[in-house]
């Protein structure tokens, strides 16, 4: 087992790492920049480093300051959370040339799935049903067209590198195709110096559902259910649940068997997720993400399964101690990421948190690194906290999670609790009837502004 582990993160999923270590006894580092000096992950771990100014280019994505910061502390390993670093198998390597451990997946598997076109490709060979689209990159607007025409409109461009929902563009009609190549290629560019984009069957009322994913990088791996993510707001995540209300319990084993087979034949190495649109009853995976999800905890509350303590044995080196058939669903998890946003005009809200309470009681997580006083930095994303509710069926959980968020207080700034309050309102979301245009649909016709 490791004896220090360096935290390549901040905000809540630093506060998640540092706790699975603190329980299995690991000493930890912190990293920060000047902004984050007085963050709670910088508190709350054994030593910290700052490693450079605000801007994450060259605070957190610094790989010369990461590296000092291990050779400095003598941490032995890595976890890099999500965002930053944490899907760079560049990273991992320069890591392991240091004789550092990277806590995640094999570079060659993170290089692939980070590759949008080429883990389609994997997934394809791997017997994973995907979505309907170009085999490859698209390079011509002809090119283009003739493949449009033969998948049908409506159609997405997509980013290869893509991420955060950039670089995406629809084209209805024709003559909608040329105007979004060129858009999708220009964010792109701008986005990940990668203009390559590749063409996708548009679907239109899919949900959004994940598969949770865990090897030992020997051959063994299991999957832990899916997660529900369809309520977004411009492709990003805002409502997150497990079980899926549209999933039954064939169609959950059906696809996770599936899944759990393609990892063991590339011997996947840590946790993954695999995602996936759901229409009709059919499954089309649109990436793989190679690291811990934001999302996480649902699929720990219904599980019982500490995922980052599992990442950490298996970057150790240590065998997958878990079987399929050790997996249980117990109750029913709903995530609601609260943001420091305008919850009518979503305007980003950083700026000092004046009282906090953090809701409690049975059934009740709360992943969060706020504390009353504390200013969010308006440098990084705006996520306050994680409100985590388990429930023995999915009404209780809607229950729970009604007075939950009643209980919550955070003054100073704006929050999207205001959104939760108004989703449980209404009908569709109490039925679980939902998919991933769902959430858009409502803003549109003034949801929020009633
Ligand atoms: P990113 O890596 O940018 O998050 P994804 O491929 O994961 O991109 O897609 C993000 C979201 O975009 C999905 O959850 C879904 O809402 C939407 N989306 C992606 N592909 C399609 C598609 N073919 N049809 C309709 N919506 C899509």
């Amino acid at each position: 087992m490791f004896d220090k582990i360096l935290i390549a993160n901040r905000g809540e999923i630093a506060m998640r790492v540092l706790r699975a270590c603190k329980e299995l006894g690991i000493r930890t580092v912190a990293v920060h920049s000047t902004a984050d000096a007085e963050a709670m992950h910088v508190r709350f771990a054994d030593e910290s480093v700052c490693i450079g100014p605000p801007a994450a280019k060259d605070s957190y994505l610094n790989i010369p300051s990461i590296l000092a910061a291990c050779e400095i502390t003598g941490a032995d390993a890595v976890h890099p959370g999500y965002g930053f670093l944490s899907e760079n198998a560049r990273f991992a390597e320069i890591l392991a040339e240091h004789n550092v451990a990277f806590i995640g997946p094999k570079a060659e598997h993170i290089r692939i799935m980070g590759d949008k076109i080429e883990a389609k490709r994997t997934a394809k060979r791997l017997g994973i049903p995907i979505v309907p689209g170009s085999d490859g990159g698209v390079t011509s607007d002809t090119e283009a067209m003739k493949i449009a025409t033969a998948i049908g409109f409506p159609v997405l461009v997509k980013a290869a590198a893509g991420g955060g929902g950039r670089g995406m563009k629809v084209a209805h009609t024709a003559g909608e195709l040329s105007a979004a190549l060129s858009t999708a290629r220009a964010e792109a560019k701008a986005a990940f110096g990668d203009d390559a984009v590749y063409l996708e069957k548009y679907l239109e009322k899919p949900r959004h559902i994940e598969i949770q994913v865990l090897g030992d990088g020997k051959g063994n791996a299991i999957h832990l259910g899916e997660r529900d993510c369809s309520l977004q707001r411009r492709h990003q995540k805002v409502w997150e649940e497990s079980p899926s209300p549209a999933l039954n319990t064939s169609a959950r084993d059906e696809i996770g068997d599936v899944v759990a087979k393609a990892m063991r034949e590339i011997k996947y190495l840590g946790v993954g997720t695999v995602e996936f649109l759901y229409e009709d009853g059919q499954f089309y995976f649109i990436e793989m993400n190679t690291r811990i999800q934001v999302e996480h905890p649902v699929t720990e509350a219904i599980t019982d399964i500490d995922l980052i303590f599992e990442q950490i044995r298996v970057a150790a080196g240590a065998e997958l101690t878990l079987r399929q058939s050790d997996v249980s669903f117990r109750g029913h998890a709903i995530e609601c990421r609260i943001n420091a946003e305008n919850p009518v005009s979503f305007r980003p809200s950083p700026g000092k948190i004046l009282h906090y309470h953090a809701s409690g009681g049975l059934g009740i997580r709360i992943d969060s690194a706020v504390y009353q006083g504390y200013s969010i930095p308006p440098y990084y994303d705006s996520l306050v906290g994680k409100l985590i509710v388990h429930g023995k069926t999915r009404q209780e959980c809607l229950m729970r999670l009604k007075r939950a968020i009643d209980e919550m207080v955070v003054d100073g700034i704006d929050t999207t609790l205001p959104l939760f309050r108004a989703l449980l309102a209404e009908a569709d979301i109490i039925d679980g009837n939902y998919h991933i245009h769902w959430l858009e649909q409502f803003l549109a016709r003034g949801g929020m502004e009633a």
